[in-house]
């Protein structure tokens, strides 16, 4: 059973945790430094980048999460969580705090100009069948490092990415009943396990 934390400052972290535990994951809600320790994987919920960036730096934990990141803790971003997670941000606020966990630029709010929220099904690389996903605000992926695969896409854009250790996501996969994207990252995080 692995150890997954899902980071519970703001946002739709609930939907994380349910799903999570429904696939068999032992799961930490993580708002302080201590809730880190011994984690084998953690999600970042959608909600509000910037918002999130404060509670990060007010809750202490924006060192000690970096230094999980950059010592090779498997993480998966949605929505505001892909822009923590993402090299470079575009649309944000000058101080938010970017993790640079995968080498992609994000645009905030690049959907929201001409709908707030909508919904679409996606073709997901290794499942099969369609995958209902659900955009709020979402960020849009406007550039992707070499190293980075291209899990789901829509409309030409990425949705969908994955690095070695790093999952990310415009929408909300915690959202539907569907529970095959965070499968994904459940495996991801096995995978990383067996290289540690
Ligand atoms: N627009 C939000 C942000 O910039 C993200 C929206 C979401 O997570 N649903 O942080």
């Amino acid at each position: 059973m692995a150890r997954i934390g899902v980071l519970a400052l703001q946002g739709a972290f609930a939907a994380h945790v349910e799903k999570l535990v429904a696939l068999g994951a032992d799961v930490v809600e993580v708002r302080r430094a201590e809730h880190l320790i011994g984690l084998e994987g953690l999600v970042l919920p959608g909600g509000e980048s910037t918002t999130m960036s404060n509670l990060l730096v007010s809750s202490g934990l924006e060192h000690p999460l970096r230094a999980a990141i950059d010592s090779g803790l498997a993480v998966f971003g949605t929505c505001a969580g892909m822009i923590l997670l993402s090299a470079h941000i575009l649309d944000g606020r000058d101080d938010q705090i970017s993790f640079a966990a995968i080498d992609a630029t994000v645009r905030r709010n690049a959907y929201g100009r001409q709908v707030d929220s909508f919904e679409c099904d996606l073709d997901v690389a290794s499942l099969d069948g369609p995958f209902h996903a659900i955009f709020i605000r979402a960020p849009a992926i406007e550039r992707l490092g070499s190293g980075v695969e291209v899990l789901a896409s829509w409309n030409g854009r990425p949705v969908l990415i994955r690095s070695a250790r790093v999952m990310a996501a415009s929408f909300h996969p915690e959202l539907t009943s569907d529970s095959r994207v965070h499968r994904l990252f459940l495996d991801l995080v096995e995978s990383q396990l067996a290289v540690r």
